[in-house]
């Protein structure tokens, strides 16, 4: 199995070192191979996206993403800046299920802004769709409004709308991944108001028929918001559109108040997939040796799990995580008193020892 390995800028090589250390230290036989992307992909080939680097993403497995990104490249044009790598791999791979987990390990409960009873022992999943909805539809743009109040003044507009292939398949992988899990599945829309959001509604109920172990609630996104702060343990699986996802997703993985944690997975219709940290490049930290690479090494366990049909093996990466975090080890953005301060290289270290049955 062929794993590319994309670490990317900031703390992303720091933080992608201590994940491929967890997966050698795995006894599977996986061929990782080793591109830049984002600003070293500028850098290197003048483009954030070099093109050896996508033909290795796309021959590969999976693909193993640390983060883009440097203040430095904010003055390049819109598509040369190292952001546009991911929408570019998003884009050539076919990724279009987000599945970002917010998971809060009880001993970090501490570092959540809610009360600690209300999220102390949180493991949800929330399931975002990434290529349709206003952020994709035409037309789109600035214009002079051709009628109704504001006729003849400048106006921006954009198009919200939704295939039904594109509604059918998030609609699978959200049934199918809570049959994995509590089989709880919450559809989060804004039906009451948008024809594009009752279009969902009414498609995921259809797909629902063949997922009849599957407890299916709709949700607006409104309360949907309301409840995630409110009673954030009640959900299982949420899934939604491209734009309520991108806003509930930030929101649920705030709940954990360590963002240092978390992984994300973006499958293709194979399951073929990207994986990488929920954060940025951090370049306010990058080179110090003090970033978190628990996301990354969980991402790595994502990977485990949904690309490379490896659950035994996701499982003892998220053993080994839990138990390095019950011996007291802790990154600097989650040390509290009583616990023991640890480097990045060194946090990576613990987990590979932790592997060792
Ligand atoms: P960020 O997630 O990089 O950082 C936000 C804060 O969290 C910073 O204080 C940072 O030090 C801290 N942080 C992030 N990851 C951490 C870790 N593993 N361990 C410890 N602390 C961590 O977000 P930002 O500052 O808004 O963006 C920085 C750069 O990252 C920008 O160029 C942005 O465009 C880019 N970015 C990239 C991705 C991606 O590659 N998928 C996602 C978001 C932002």
């Amino acid at each position: 199995m062929k794993i590319a390995i994309l670490p990317g800028d900031g703390i992303g090589p720091e933080i992608v070192e201590q994940a491929v250390n967890v997966l050698n230290a795995l006894d599977e036989k996986f061929e990782l191979e080793t591109a830049v992307v984002g600003g070293a992909g500028y850098a290197a080939h003048g483009h954030p996206l070099p093109d050896g680097t996508l033909k290795l993403a796309k021959e590969a497995d999976a693909v193993l993403f640390g983060a883009v990104g440097d203040y430095k490249y904010d003055s390049l044009e819109r598509a040369l800046r190292p952001e546009q790598a991911i929408l570019g791999l998003r884009k050539n791979l076919g990724l279009f299920a987000n599945l970002r987990p917010a998971i809060l390990y009880p001993e970090l409960a501490g570092a959540s802004t809610l009360k600690p009873e209300v999220v102390s022992g949180l493991d949800i999943l929330i399931i975002r769709e990434l290529t349709g909805d206003i952020y994709f539809g035409q037309p789109r743009g600035v214009r002079t409004s051709p009628d109704g109040a504001f006729k003849g003044e400048r106006e921006g507009f954009d198009t919200m709308r939704y295939a039904e292939t594109e509604i059918r398949r998030i609609a699978h992988v959200a049934f199918q991944t809570a049959q994995k899990r509590d089989k709880r599945l919450t559809s989060v829309d804004k039906a009451n108001v948008l024809e594009t959001f009752q279009f969902w509604r009414d498609i995921v109920t259809d797909v629902h028929q063949e997922y009849p172990d599957v407890a299916l609630e709709h949700m607006y996104v409104d309360n949907a918001a309301m409840q995630l702060v409110r009673a954030p343990k009640k959900f299982d699986v949420i899934v939604t559109g491209n734009m309520f996802g991108d806003i509930l997703s930030d929101a649920a993985a705030m709940l954990t108040g360590s963002i240092g944690m978390l992984p994300s997975a973006s499958l293709d219709a194979n399951n073929k997939g990207l994986y990488e940290p929920s954060h940025g490049s951090a370049p306010d930290i990058a080179g110090k040796g003090i970033a978190n690479p628990l996301a990354t090494i969980l991402s790595a366990a994502m990977m485990l799990r949904f690309s490379l049909n490896k659950a035994e093996q996701a499982d003892r990466v998220e053993a080994a995580v839990k138990k390095v975090l019950a011996q007291g080890l802790r990154t600097a953005d989650i040390f509290e008193a009583g616990t023991t301060k640890v480097s990045t290289s060194e946090m990576g270290a613990a987990v590979v020892k932790a592997l060792a049955k």
